[in-house]
Order: C-alpha cells, then structure tokens, then sequence
C-alpha cells in the first residue's frame, strides 16, 4: 500500500488517561489504537485496517478511529486508511508496541478436546465459518459511549492474551478473558446490542454473539442456558443466559471475548478503572 500522507501521531502508551466514553488505549497486538481524525462538523470519516473497517465514535468535538489490532500482528508501523468523507484518501501510520503474553498450561482429561478425531475436526471446520462470519459483522451503528459492564460476577480466572498450551500441545492465544463463577449464574449483556448468532459449538460450547454495532462483537462460551433467541434487541444489563461448562472447559466459567474490526481485543480495555495484570 502507497503511503501517501504518513501522519505520526505519537499514540499514547497504557497508563494515559482513560479518555472518557471510549476504550482505554494500548497500541499492543491484542490492544486498541485511538486516531483523532477531523472535527465532528465535517463527514464520517471512513476508516478501514489491515482491510477490514473501522469503528468511528465522536469524541471531544471530533471523529475518532477506534482500532482493534490482531493479536498476530507485528509490533512497527502500521497503515491505517482513511477516506475523509468527501472523497479523499489519506494513510496514516500508527505505531504498535511490542508485547509479551504468558505462557499458560492447561490439562485436559478429555483427549478429543486436544486431538479431536476426523468427526469433530469436520464439525469444527463447520462450526469455524459460523463464527468467523459472526466476527466480520458490520452494522453502521452510531456509538457515543463505549463503556462496558462486566457480563458476570467473578474472580477474573484468565486473562487475555495468554499463549495457550493444552497437554503441552501448543494451541492458539487465549482470545478472551475467563470469569469463575458458579453453574447457572446469570450472564448479562456487558453493553446494547443485537443478537446475531447462537449455537452450540465443539470448543465453545453453548455460545451467544451480540453485535454492539460498527464491527464491536461480544461472544460468550461454555453456557449452561441460552436466554436469547437471533435478531433479539439486548440492553445493558440484561440477562442472557447462565454460566456453565459447555465445550473445552475444566471447570465453570464464562469466557468473554470482545472482538473490533475482526480483531479479538482485550475486554479489560472497555471497563473503565479495571486494569488488566501486565498492562
Ligand atoms: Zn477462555
């Protein structure tokens, strides 16, 4: 890609203010990047990354691009695409730092959970073009605040990121955070949304995915009970559904990822005074 406008914009590190009504910032693979654009009196920008497109909130008098980066990407400069809303292109460049996620063993008595059988790996490739599609929603939604709640109560038992090895088989990173809590405790939705998928999936178990608008999803694993039904309007706070242990667990837990521009992010960085450990 030609850059033809390289903007350094300096972004902030963690540990700068939370700015009010937007996530927290952490230009890290798995992180958030912030990118103040014109003021709010001109068009909607138009902003896509890494070909995918990019939530636009209104924030301090201006348009503001809110970047989920992929835990797969390379720490340096990266491009970000910006069409002004009347027409014209521009390329910015955004720097991502680098970061380093622990390692985490688990042990599972279920063998087919870490070496699935030719059944299961059919189901599981069925399974991963529903939920990678669930991920690529895009609804132009407008989005003041981005405020989260946290979906259920509970010791945080896993925290995002972690580089994830099953009976010492290395398996992808840990794409959400893992709150402990009892069987049938009730999970509420963390922010607005819009139900666009449900099922029961091998790894995931019994699942829920909301779309909160402009490419924000939330999914939810390993329920017991699924109170929502597709196309169902949530609001905060809203119950819908119940802790279990459905899928590739040890134990009951919800597993919470939330997901930006198709990039699954760190949750932590959507409520605010929390802080995620080795931040
Ligand atoms: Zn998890």
């Amino acid at each position: 890609m030609r850059i033809n406008l390289c903007a350094l914009f300096g972004l902030l590190l963690g540990g700068a203010a939370h700015a009010q009504g937007l996530p927290r910032e952490n230009p890290v693979p798995g992180g958030i990047a912030l990118l103040p654009l014109a003021p709010d009196s001109e068009p909607v920008p138009v902003v896509h990354f890494d070909g995918h497109r990019v939530m636009v909130a209104r924030h301090n008098g201006r348009w503001e691009a809110v970047i989920g980066l992929p835990l797969t990407l390379t720490p340096g400069p990266q491009t970000v695409a910006v069409n002004t809303g009347r027409g014209a292109n521009r390329d910015y460049s955004i720097t991502v730092q680098a970061k380093e996620y622990a390692a985490q063993h688990i042990t599972l008595k279920n063998k087919r959970m870490v070496e699935p059988n030719a059944e299961d790996l059919a189901r599981i490739t069925r399974e991963q073009e529903i939920i990678r599609r669930a991920f690529a929603t895009w609804t132009d939604e407008p989005l003041s605040s981005l405020s989260f709640r946290m979906p259920a109560r509970g010791r945080i038992s896993s925290v995002f990121g972690l580089r994830r090895f099953f009976n010492n088989e290395p398996r992808q990173p840990h794409s959400g955070i893992d709150i402990a809590a009892p069987l049938g405790a009730p999970i509420v939705a963390p922010f607005a949304g819009t139900v666009i998928e449900i099922g029961e999936y091998f790894f995931n178990g019994k699942t829920i995915f909301i779309d909160h608008g402009q490419g924000l999803i939330s999914m939810f694993n390993h329920l017991s009970r699924i109170l929502v039904t597709r196309g169902m309007h949530v609001k905060p706070g809203q119950k819908i559904g119940e802790v279990g242990k459905t899928g590739r667990v040890t134990g009951p837990h919800l597993h919470w990822t939330v997901s930006l521009n198709d990039s699954r992010v760190d949750p932590m960085l959507f409520l605010p005074g929390k802080k995620p450990r080795n931040e």
